[in-house]
């Protein structure tokens, strides 16, 4: 075995010692992850928003989880510890804490994660009342033999650990455009399916374009992938779903293969967007597999919204030239610190390299923009 320079081996003590001071020791004891010193170049990408949100700090969640990483933390650890921030923050209506809430005006959230070097998972969908659910999902992976925890057992699994239960996770905010949405979309509200859609559609464009809802945010999350100059990858993804969803729907974000897949051999890829689209094609396992078969991660990532588009065939969800009508973004990257944002319309993403941090254009499918 190669023998290890001093930074290198200051790195793996490092990262020893951020993992001993986690927290108690897993159920599954794992085993040392081995160092095999390789040239990559760290990189953190995610949704834009993982370079707009501080929380009232310094950093976004791309500067936090890259000095993390490359101050030799675990890549998961160092990644959730960027995505708290948005969670947390109140200003991102997507995410965790200020999320705009289900049909119910209920904050109802989901979060996966993936770490490469172990080959764990774990992920909660729809719990309440906890601002943070990708430390959740990083508990179930932990300290449970499941993958995915939902509802109310996600709840109790959560105050098991030691968390906090907060009666409602709307801010001020969240709370008065829901209201607003309530009575603008019908006081009835089960509409007939058709009426439904159309009444959705309708109040969706009006709040949007009266200031109700940030145009970013309708659909929203965060998804946050990270390699470590070792070549550790890991992923995190986490959201509030769609806005004024039918209580207890799950969307992509918590489904490993849809909202995130990591193969710790490969790379790393997950989601934001139409999650049914995502789920119905499960993306994220397509495009590491694309990768595993040596696709670049743009390519891996445009082979799977190609496939999304010829799988959406229902009028509703199409343009007038025949196009899926809807955002879906997909922010990835390889064994080699390859990355890319690819996106079925022009949107942007986060960046955190050794040069910083940037909000770039992304890769699009189409251009312009869906119209719903
Ligand atoms: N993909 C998320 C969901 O469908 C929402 C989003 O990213 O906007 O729940």
């Amino acid at each position: 075995m190669k023998k290890l320079n001093r930074r290198e081996f200051v790195q793996t003590t490092t990262a020893a010692g951020v993992a001993a001071a986690a927290g108690p020791a897993t159920l599954f004891g794992q085993a040392p992850t081995v160092m095999t010193p390789k040239s990559v170049k760290p990189v953190v990408v995610s949704s834009a928003n993982g370079n707009r949100y501080k929380n009232g700090g310094t950093k976004t969640c791309v500067e936090t989880a890259f000095g993390l990483i490359t101050s030799g933390s675990d890549v998961l650890d160092a990644l959730i510890a960027g995505v708290n921030i948005v969670e947390l923050d109140p200003e991102d209506s997507s995410v965790g804490y200020g999320g705009l809430p289900n049909a119910d005006g209920v904050v109802q959230l989901d979060s996966c994660c993936m770490h490469g070097p172990k080959k764990r998972a774990g992920g909660v969908a729809e719990i309440e009342g906890v601002r943070t659910p990708s430390k959740v999902a990083q508990l179930v992976m932990d300290q449970t033999d499941h993958h995915l925890l939902v509802g109310k057992g996600a709840q109790d699994f959560a105050r098991n650990m030691g968390f906090k239960i907060e009666d409602d996770l709307n801010t001020e905010k969240s709370r008065k455009a829901w209201l607003e949405w309530k009575r603008r979309t019908d006081p009835l509200h089960y509409l007939s399916p058709k009426d439904r859609d159309s009444a959705h559609h309708r109040v969706a464009m009006e709040m949007i374009a009266d200031g109700w809802i940030d145009p970013e945010h309708y659909y929203g999350t965060i998804n946050c992938d990270g390699i470590s100059p070792k070549g550790e990858i890991c992923g995190v993804t986490t959201t509030s779903g769609l806005s004024w969803k039918i209580p207890g729907r799950a969307g992509d974000s918590p489904i490993l293969g849809a909202g995130l897949y990591v193969d710790g051999d490969v790379g790393a890829a997950g989601s934001t967007g139409r999650g049914e689209a995502n789920l119905y094609n499960l993306c994220s396992f397509v495009i590491v597999d694309e990768m595993r078969r040596g696709a670049h991660p743009k390519d891996a990532a445009l082979t799977a919204l190609k496939r999304v588009a010829k799988n959406t065939i229902e009028k509703r969800l199409l343009n007038a030239k025949g196009q899926p009508n809807f955002g879906l973004n997909f922010y990835c990257l390889n064994a080699k610190g390859e990355y890319a944002g690819v996106a079925m319309y022009q949107s942007t993403y986060a960046v955190c390299t050794e040069n910083g941090a940037q909000t770039v254009p992304m890769e699009a499918l189409f251009e312009g923009r869906p119209t719903d």
